[in-house]
């Protein structure tokens, strides 16, 4: 379960935000471009999306707060996703309570991750996240689009869908790469 979202630079996010989520369904409502699917973004970004695209960007420095009226552009963006590890469902309970993911960029297009404060590879992120439900390959981010897209598939691309939702997806990648070999 989500328990919080900070973001620091990203995107229109120039200051400190700090969303915190409780039981139940949170519901974030606001103006045309006033920074909602930003923070969809943030979720996708801190979870480690590659793609600028996915993000709507076009670079991966794209999501670095880039100015807006008086204020000058910065040269970092950084969110930390809180998830609640109460039930040790991430990397069990060695990892706290809360585990703390955050993924920062620089303008020079570096960029590091980070597990409870402490510098880790994106693949960590990647194994602590598997089979969990969520994860920039798991269907836990249903988007603007997706809905349409999966009621006016053809029934073979809907059961692709399927089978990436319930973890299927995975099994047949194997099968046919162990088949190649
Ligand atoms: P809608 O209701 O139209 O979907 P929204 O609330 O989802 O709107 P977003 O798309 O999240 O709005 O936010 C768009 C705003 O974020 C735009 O004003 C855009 O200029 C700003 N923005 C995006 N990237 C950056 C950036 N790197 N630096 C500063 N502002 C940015
Ligand atoms: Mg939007």
């Amino acid at each position: 379960m989500l328990k919080a979202l900070e973001l620091s630079g990203f995107k229109s996010f120039a200051d400190k935000t700090r969303f915190e989520f409780h039981e139940g369904v949170t519901v974030v409502v606001g103006p045309n471009g006033s920074g909602k699917s930003n923070v969809v973004d943030a979720i996708k970004w801190v979870l480690g999306t590659q793609s600028a695209k996915s993000l709507r960007g076009s670079e991966m420095t794209d999501v670095i707060f880039n100015g807006s009226g008086s204020r000058g552009a910065l040269n970092a963006a950084e969110v930390t996703l809180v998830l609640d590890n109460a039930d040790g469902k991430y990397g069990g309970e060695s990892q706290g309570r809360d585990v703390a993911i955050t993924r920062r960029v620089y303008r020079s297009g570096e960029g590091e991750y980070l597990i409870n404060g402490g510098a880790c590879r994106l693949r960590d992120i990647r194994d602590l996240l598997a089979g969990t439900g969520i994860g920039t390959e798991a269907y836990s981010i249903i988007e603007q689009g997706k809905v349409d897209g999966l009621l006016q598939a053809s029934p073979r691309d809907r059961r692709a869908i399927f089978e990436e939702a319930a973890g299927i997806s995975r099994f047949r990648a194997k099968r046919q790469d162990a088949a190649r070999r």
